[in-house]
């Protein structure tokens, strides 16, 4: 028996103050359940930039809002939707998840990033939202629940092997996105 590991990353500085600690111990409340008949427990890892998950394991960047790094995933030519929570996107066997953080609810932000890492282990687009319930639904509140369908389903799926985009690939996704932070967020010049 092993630990499960999920890493969360925030390559922009999006959590800020202690919510980064709040959303891993609500993350990995929601994992237990599901990982409980393969593994002694789960860990949930939280980094600014690198991270190396095996194949099994899980990978969700937390973006400020407006931000994409799902987008910048190679090969991919759809773009992010801001008016939704997050975004579950694949290239081949690579897969990429975001949550963008307009709030700083802990419990609200893990559950958004258990949805999305549900379309990631699932490799399944917004046809997941009616065959699910719970945190697999189109809507998803503070007390929305993690339901017994939401985790038979990623039980069954939860070992299965996919390449999480992350480590290597990131840092030039990120100095990209830390360019263009910085334009969006520079004050205009005034021009007497
Ligand atoms: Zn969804």
């Amino acid at each position: 028996m092993s630990f499960y590991r999920t890493f969360m990353v925030d390559p922009l500085g999006a959590l800020k103050g202690n919510l980064a600690n709040g959303i891993q111990s609500q993350l990995a409340l929601l994992f237990s359940p599901v990982i409980s008949n393969f593994y002694e427990g789960n860990w949930v890892y939280f980094t600014a930039d690198q991270a190396s998950p095996m194949n099994n394991e899980l990978l969700v960047y937390f973006m400020p809002s407006g931000q994409s790094i799902v987008q910048m995933l190679p090969g991919l030519s759809q773009t992010a939707d801001f008016t939704s929570d997050g975004w579950t996107a694949w290239v081949g066997s690579l897969v990429a998840s975001e949550v963008y953080v307009s709030q700083s609810d802990p419990v609200l932000l893990a559950k958004l990033a258990f949805h999305e890492l549900m379309h990631n282990r699932f490799l399944q687009g917004n046809s997941m939202h009616s065959q699910q319930d719970g945190l697999g639904a189109t809507s998803i509140g503070p007390s929305t629940p993690l339901t017994p369908t939401n985790i038979r389903t990623m039980a069954a799926v939860i070992q299965n092997p996919s390449q999480q985009w992350g480590a290597g690939f990131l840092f030039s996704a990120v100095e990209k996105l830390i360019l263009s932070h910085r334009t969006t967020n520079r004050k205009p010049k005034r021009i007497p």
